[in-house]
């Protein structure tokens, strides 16, 4: 496996960075996950759009340009010839003193990573995930905005445990006002009678690119979703409720809280969107040259 760290290829013994960097010692720092399917890196322009976002939102530059990040990614997946593969691509404040402040790290450390995924076993996509509601809530966008994609994931890592403790395949995650923000590391969609909703980003969710593939999707299959804000109420009488992610692609819920979701099986326009998904994901993106 060849990783790369810092401008170099290396090792997986040897892609190893200081214990002095910030993205190790506060979390400093901002990450993507994103998708190769069959050759071709999925809607790699809008992950490193979001890259920029997040280390704009955090006053991080990142010692190289949009296109040589790109240039990063399909080069780390063709030296591993990967053709389908989970790629992780993060950006750390760098290496500074133990104090907090971000201007003792004169230089961001950047790797990226390339492996195979699977999170969900094939069960779920076929029975749907079993969710509860994690008493948890999303970190308010006044303390940090989840739409940044940040080191700092507790607070997500938190509600997975309750989910654990739970014996729940996910997690339905609130905002401080009661409202539906997201899951751990999922958007979720509810579909009622001939409707589609998703909780508006500014709910706390982060701007997922799947959830944005999906949306363009309905759009291109005549089918409308509203952004509006959610309860957990909605969602336990939805006729439908299904997660969206770039690991987990498009899965479908069972189960909330106990209730049991529609027929307690996938329903139709969930299996519309997860086959509309695999067609997008298999048939474009940026070519991993071979
Ligand atoms: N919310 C959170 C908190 C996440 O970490 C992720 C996964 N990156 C998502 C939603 C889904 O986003 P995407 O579709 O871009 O993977």
């Amino acid at each position: 496996m060849k990783i790369y760290l810092d401008g170099q290829y290396c090792a997986k013994e040897d892609a190893k960075i200081s214990v002095f960097d910030h993205g190790l010692l506060y979390g400093d720092g901002i990450f993507e996950g994103i998708r190769a399917y069959n050759g071709r890196v999925f809607r790699l322009d809008e992950h490193v759009d979001r890259l920029y976002d997040s280390a704009k939102a955090i006053l991080l530059t990142v010692p190289l340009t949009q296109q040589e990040i790109k240039d990063v990614v399909v080069e780390t997946c063709r030296l591993n010839g990967i053709k389908d593969g989970y790629i992780r691509l993060v950006v750390t404040r760098g290496v500074g003193d133990l104090g907090l402040n971000p201007n003792k790290c004169p230089k961001a450390t950047v790797f990226c990573i390339v492996t195979g995924i699977s999170i969900y076993p094939e069960k779920a996509y076929q029975e749907g995930l079993k969710v509860v509601t994690a008493a948890t809530q999303r970190i308010s966008p006044a303390s940090l905005s989840p739409a940044i994609k940040s080191l700092n994931y507790l607070n997500q890592i938190m509600a997975r445990i309750e989910g654990n403790l739970a014996g729940a395949d996910e997690l339905i995650v609130l905002n401080n006002e009661g409202f539906v923000a997201e899951c751990t590391a999922d958007n979720v969609f509810v579909v009622k009678k001939d409707r589609i909703f998703t909780p508006p980003v500014s709910a706390g969710a982060l701007g997922g690119i799947t959830r944005r593939a999906v949306i363009d999707l309905a759009v291109e299959m005549g089918l409308m979703i509203e952004e509006v804000n959610l309860t957990r109420y909605d969602l336990w009488v939805a006729d439908e409720i299904f997660l969206t992610g770039t690991a987990a692609e498009v899965v479908p819920v069972r189960e909330m809280d106990g209730r049991s979701i529609g027929t307690g099986k996938p329903g139709p326009v969930t299996e519309q969107f997860t086959k509309a998904y695999h067609q997008l994901t298999n048939s474009s993106g940026t070519p991993i040259p071979s």
